[in-house]
């Protein structure tokens, strides 16, 4: 039987996220043993641990089947693969930054200037959707130190907080490409791999779904059952029972955490008591 390539970074900020995933898809495998290939005691995928550079071309060569990586370092790596799935984590922008002490109006003020980054191909798209001529530095890391040091005016690198860029006497000029952890897939997968990714995105999909959605259980006074039951539409109507309690019931329901704290909030107004919230495992319609 085949087994389905997967590639993950080895080590870095997608690392700890992406085994965990794998993890809560019950899907086990044994820890950090330092080999670069390790196999899955209960799903048939083997876990490649790479430099998250290496991913994209990995997969289009399908020395990996899929893999799991930034969507920054696969737009700018160019490789061919397709698009399966966005994690929801690895969240970052990509922006350009100037002096903190440099007039900054619009892009346009950059025309001629020097800009430090690693994302040479990112950064040109952007230069060529305005229209703008501006010298591109390639460097590989510690871009912020760059217009510090007189290599660059200014730079483009990925942000999450501003601190790095604050601290480098910079400030956020510009956010020219957002991105996230992503699941790519080589073009060419056999039908027994195909059917083993879509086993493998079924779990993912019930995971992340259970991630945004919590279990809510409460009592309601019989007369306000009709508002209550208003405040918890969504996938499942909710399945009420009749309480012990002479005039109560008992409400079961499955809300989203987006909006959680303001549900609550109405839900106890409406006069819901007891009201008991818990994590769902795995969410499947
Ligand atoms: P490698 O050794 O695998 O080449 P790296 O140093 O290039 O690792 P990391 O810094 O671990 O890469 O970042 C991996 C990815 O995490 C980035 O490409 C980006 O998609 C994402 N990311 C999320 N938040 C941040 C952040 N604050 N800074 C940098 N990358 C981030
Ligand atoms: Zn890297």
């Amino acid at each position: 039987m085949q087994r389905l390539k997967l590639a993950i970074q080895k080590k870095g900020r997608l690392s700890d996220e992406s085994i965990k995933l794998i993890n809560e898809c019950d899907i086990s495998f044994p820890s950090s043993t330092g080999k670069l290939v390790t196999s899955a005691y209960d799903f048939p995928i083997d876990i490649l641990f790479l430099r998250d550079d290496d991913i994209p071309d990995y997969v289009q060569d399908g020395v990996a089947d899929i893999g799991i990586v930034g969507e920054n370092v696969l737009v700018e790596s160019d490789k061919k693969v397709d698009e399966v799935l966005k994690m929801g984590f690895g969240k970052c922008r990509l922006s350009l930054a100037v002096p903190r002490n440099m007039e900054y109006k619009s892009v346009a003020d950059l025309a001629g200037k020097s800009i430090a980054t690693s994302y040479p191909k990112i950064l040109q798209q952007f230069l060529d959707s305005k229209n703008i001529k501006a010298d591109i530095h390639v460097i590989s890391g510690s871009v912020e130190i760059a217009p510090g040091i007189g290599l660059a005016d200014a730079i483009c690198d990925i942000v999450s907080t501003g601190s790095t860029l604050l601290s480098n006497g910079l400030k956020e000029a510009e956010q020219i490409f957002q991105s996230e952890a992503i699941l790519v897939k080589n073009k060419n997968l056999s039908t027994e791999k195909n059917d083993i990714l879509n086993n493998l995105l079924f779990r993912l999909e019930a995971v992340k779904r259970a991630q945004k959605n919590k279990y809510i259980l409460l009592n309601a006074p019989n007369e306000s059952l009709d508002k209550i039951i208003s405040l918890l539409p969504g996938i499942n109507s909710p399945t009420v029972q009749a309480f012990a309690k002479e005039g109560w019931s008992s409400v079961h329901s499955v809300i989203t955490e987006k909006d959680f704290w303001e549900k609550i909030q109405q839900l106890k107004e409406a006069g819901a008591e007891g009201i008991l919230v818990m994590p769902i495992e795995k969410l499947i319609y």
